[in-house]
């Protein structure tokens, strides 16, 4: 059963970071994953703050230098049908279609699609594990099947968004308002792994809430999009996931980024696979390096060793697409 905790719908960005300061209280976009967290007692909420209602986060508009703003509001079925972001960065746009159910992307806001709590089962359910504060990770040693095969420690997460890992692909920024003020940070750096911090997913402090998301201008020549493989071929998060952005020029590769999800606890460039694709022609020989290049570190744990060879896979087959 749900505990009583205070809503409050904030009347403008200031407000809404004033109250947000305050323990206890978190920020509510969409709510689909904070209602579920409070619910189930993943953490316990005194107050929620409801950022719905401020205009100035929403609507997707040309950003200067030729990119396009995104408002933290936007929800993904808005990013997923807009015909520009269809054309420039397919990467979002196959991400945001892919994720959750046709019911969840109408509701559901970009904001909170990369800030969602992760959904191994142990911190979901009734275990004070390490990322709540306690002591253990029960998935290293127990049920892992769905848990990460890159960046593990101490905590063994992989970040449940799909548009995560499509932003850093396309080299976004968040743009962040709170307390001390606006700042930009890279989509990049914005996610955290468990060794900087094994409590929290990314780098926003007490208080602070994306308003936007820019996205620079697209470059010639970029192919991209996202790949994802699940159990179930809809309402289900990624086994492994490839979103990829390349600049290709007559027949070469000038440019790539390949973001991996569902293996990782913060979306997983892989500059080892990248590198076997720049400078070349975009075919299969440099697309089985850049396959064998993208798990060459993989880690994986007692059950989870078949997402090597899936992760494997989806890199060939994602990039067989732009050929
Ligand atoms: C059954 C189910 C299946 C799902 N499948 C997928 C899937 O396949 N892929 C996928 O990517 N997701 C999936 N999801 C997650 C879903 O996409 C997210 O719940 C949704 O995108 C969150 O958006 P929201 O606006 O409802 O966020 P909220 O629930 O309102 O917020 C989520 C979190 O983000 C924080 N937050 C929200 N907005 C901001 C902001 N602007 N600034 C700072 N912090 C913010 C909140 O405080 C909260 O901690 C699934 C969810 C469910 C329930
Ligand atoms: S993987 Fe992380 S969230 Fe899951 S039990 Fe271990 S510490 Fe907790």
């Amino acid at each position: 059963m749900m505990s009583d905790f205070a809503y409050v719908r904030a009347a403008n960005l200031e407000e809404a970071i004033r109250l947000l300061a305050a323990p206890g209280t978190f920020l509510h976009a969409g709510g689909t994953d904070l209602l579920g967290c409070v619910r189930d007692e993943v953490f316990s909420a005194d107050r929620v703050v409801s950022i719905s209602g401020l205009a100035g986060l929403r609507g997707i508009k040309p950003a200067p230098g030729g990119g396009l703003r995104i408002g933290a509001l936007v929800t993904l079925a808005e990013i997923a049908a807009h015909p520009g972001i269809q054309k420039d960065y397919p990467a979002l746009a196959e991400a945001a279609a892919s994720a959750a159910s046709p019911q969840l992307r109408n509701q559901g806001t970009l904001g909170g699609n990369v800030c969602q709590r992760p959904r191994c089962w142990y911190f979901r359910g009734d275990f004070h594990c390490a990322r709540k504060g306690g002591d253990l990770c029960y998935a290293a040693e127990g049920e892992n099947e769905y848990h990460c095969i890159f960046g593990g420690e101490i905590c063994f997460i992989v970040h449940p968004s799909d548009t995560a890992p499509a932003l850093v692909a396309l080299e976004a920024a968040f743009r962040i308002s709170g307390p001390r003020g606006q700042r930009t940070v890279p989509a990049g750096s914005f996610f955290i792994l468990p060794g900087q911090d094994h409590t929290r997913e990314n780098v926003l402090q007490k208080g602070e809430i994306i308003t936007d998301v820019v996205l620079p201008a697209p470059l010639p020549g970029r192919r991209g999009g996202y790949l994802k493989v699940r159990s179930r071929a809809t309402w289900d998060f990624a086994l492994a996931g490839v979103a990829s952005s390349l600049q290709v020029e007559g027949d070469i590769v000038k440019r790539a980024r390949l973001v991996f999800s569902g293996v990782a606890p913060a979306p997983w460039r892989a500059p080892a696979a990248e590198q076997e694709l720049v400078g070349h022609k975009l075919d299969a020989d440099a697309i089985g390096r850049a396959a064998a290049a993208s798990i060459k570190d993989a880690s994986p744990l007692s059950n989870n060793g078949y997402k090597v060879t899936l992760l494997r896979g989806a890199v060939e087959e994602a990039l067989s697409r732009f050929v």
